[in-house]
């Protein structure tokens, strides 16, 4: 396997469209992606490239993660973030607090434990609050809640009515490197004025975050108690591994196969859940990136090839009409 595999997709949320929010978040997505590629071109591990995608939208107040994480019922702003690579190491972070970049904290957590599943503990915090300089500068560490609630935010809370319509901004990579390895990422900051202690799908290892090296990386956004009572990324991942034992090139013969499997199942989920659902990215073993989703809008960027010959490389928010916002150049 080599450079040709090279593959990245992320998301940026999944929601209602709004026409003064969801556009700004273009660049953004093209910053994130480009940050992705440049790792992965690079030959860095596919952890590496993610994280870098996921710390540009994590420190952008338009992305629902990290600095502009919408805050629970209390005014509080708790991340939760799950990494997953592709030889099924894993960490789960859950209710992080007062840093903007917890994908970096889950990176490191995952090069010292390699698996592990945790909520934030006091322990955690008061390491991070007594960690040096350096760390607390890759952390992104804040001294006060308030530190990570961005102005946009607070002017949503303040207008409920735009907050209704701001979409969820949950956001997510999935690469493939240049040895076909695969690694997904998941950050969010949960729903808006959510119940606190709530956890959604975004961190939970087979929910918002999958890989497996021998069937696919994917990460989700949107109503998180649908895809976790729907069991959304587990029929999808069973799917694709059925497909692939069938034929292990289907993905790359029929570019369109990876699609009406996640579009026939996220039409489950919004069957199962009132119309509820969202979106889902997905990188196969081999073959090009697919997403799917069932909301008003999905902001997305995708980019694979080699590193001298692309073959996609957009940024784009995508509405359910059809239409789609590119970038402009
Ligand atoms: N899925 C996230 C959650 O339920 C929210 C989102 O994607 O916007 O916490």
């Amino acid at each position: 396997m080599g450079q040709e595999n090279l593959a990245v997709i992320l998301h940026g949320g999944a929601g209602r469209f709004n026409p003064q929010v969801t556009p700004h978040k273009l660049p953004f997505l093209r910053q994130a992606l480009d940050a992705a590629w440049t790792k992965l071109v690079e030959g860095a591990p596919g952890g590496v490239a993610v994280e870098a995608a996921l710390r540009v939208m994590e420190a952008c107040e338009y992305f629902n993660a990290g600095y502009g994480g919408y805050p629970n019922v209390h005014g509080v702003v708790l991340l939760d973030v799950g990494l997953m690579s592709g030889s099924r190491e894993f960490v789960s972070l859950l209710n992080v607090r007062r840093v903007k970049y917890p994908s970096s904290v889950a990176l490191d957590m995952m090069t010292r434990h390699k698996t592990l599943m945790t909520v934030w503990t006091h322990e955690l915090m008061q390491s991070i609050d007594n960690a040096s300089e350096e760390v607390k500068e890759r952390y992104g560490w804040v001294p006060r809640h308030e530190d990570l609630l961005a102005p946009l935010v607070k002017e949503m809370l303040e207008d409920r009515t735009r907050s209704e319509v701001s979409g969820h901004g949950t956001v997510g990579c999935v690469v493939r490197d240049r040895d076909g390895r695969l690694f997904s990422g998941t950050s969010t900051g949960g729903v808006n004025l959510k119940y606190n202690g709530r956890i959604g799908d975004s961190p939970i290892i087979g929910s918002g975050v999958f890989a497996d090296n021998e069937i696919c990386g994917l990460s989700t956004t949107g109503h998180g108690e649908s895809f976790m009572r729907s069991l959304l990324s587990g029929f999808i991942v069973s799917e694709i591994r059925q497909r692939l034992r069938e034929n292990r090139e289907c993905f790359v013969r029929d570019g369109k196969c990876l699609h009406t499997i996640l579009a026939h199942e996220v039409d489950e989920m919004a069957r199962k859940s009132d119309g509820r659902g969202g979106a889902i990215i997905v990188i196969p073993v081999q073959g090009e990136p697919s997403y799917a989703f069932n909301t008003e809008m999905v902001s997305l960027a995708m980019k694979f090839g080699t590193a001298t010959d692309v073959r996609a490389d957009r940024a784009f928010i995508q509405l359910s009409t059809g239409e789609r916002i590119e970038e402009s150049t």
